[in-house]
């Protein structure tokens, strides 16, 4: 059997990295992997127990008992803890403010990132594009193909609000600043590390973009600049 191709992307909110990635996906027949849709589901958890994501003995308990099932087709976005849909409630303010507490865990994070790396390997696609905030650095540093998203900060609270249908651009923008101060406590996600490509969306449009990271793959795969 051989190996499946692991696309690992990285960045902050509104760099295009969801959107980017799910056509990466399409375009190349891969799955794809949001890894943020699980920190949110394990926060999700967390609350519908009854806890604060800030109690870390809370969420690591939590863990034991969770049992996510996550979609790898870049078409289907649904994601279910143990038998419940939470594809929606996974999006709430609620949850998504209670997402920190659960990224601020580190030994949890080890236990994910081993379910992160699980689940390409035992995906029944050729290739996965995974992406996340610590897919290039933490989960898979050894990935063939290693892609940072970055774009300036006003353009991405812009796309942001677009994407939740909010004309509070100013809002927006703040709630995004706060969530990437806590995150990039965490890791950093703002800067490539060695080996990683970054690609500048802040004036490429969506196909652009996606033309970007296309690129980058079909080096690698071709036995790339690295020579892997
Ligand atoms: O990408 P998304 O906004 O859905 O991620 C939700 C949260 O999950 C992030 O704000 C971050 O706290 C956490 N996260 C993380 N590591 C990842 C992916 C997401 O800590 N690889």
């Amino acid at each position: 059997m051989t190996e499946t191709f692991f696309v690992a992307i990285d960045g902050p909110a509104g760099s295009g990295k969801s959107s980017v990635s799910k056509q990466v996906a399409r375009r190349l027949g891969f799955g794809y992997l949001d890894t943020g849709s699980a920190y949110r589901a394990l926060a999700w958890h967390v609350l519908a127990s009854g806890a604060s994501t800030d109690d870390q003995a809370a969420v690591e308990a939590a863990y034991d008992t969770f049992a996510p099932s996550i979609s790898l087709d870049p078409d289907d976005r649904s994601i279910f803890v143990d038998g419940t849909e939470v594809t929606d409630a996974i999006r709430t303010p609620e949850t998504t403010a209670a997402v920190s507490g659960v990224a601020k865990t580190l030994s949890v994070r080890e236990k994910i990132n081993d379910l992160f790396r699980r689940i390409v390997a035992e995906a029944p696609h050729p290739g996965v594009v995974v992406e996340g905030r610590d897919i290039t650095t933490v989960v898979a540093p050894d990935a063939p193909a290693r892609i940072l998203l970055t774009a300036h900060p006003e353009v991405r609270a812009a796309r942001r609000s677009a994407e939740m249908g909010s004309a509070d651009v100013a809002r927006v923008a703040e709630a995004m600043r706060q969530r990437d101060q806590s995150d990039s406590t965490v890791v950093d996600f703002m800067n490539a590390a060695d080996g990683v490509v970054a690609v500048d969306t802040t004036h490429l449009n969506f196909d652009q973009s996606v033309d970007a990271v296309l690129t980058v793959i079909a080096e690698r795969r071709e036995g790339g600049r690295d020579g892997r």
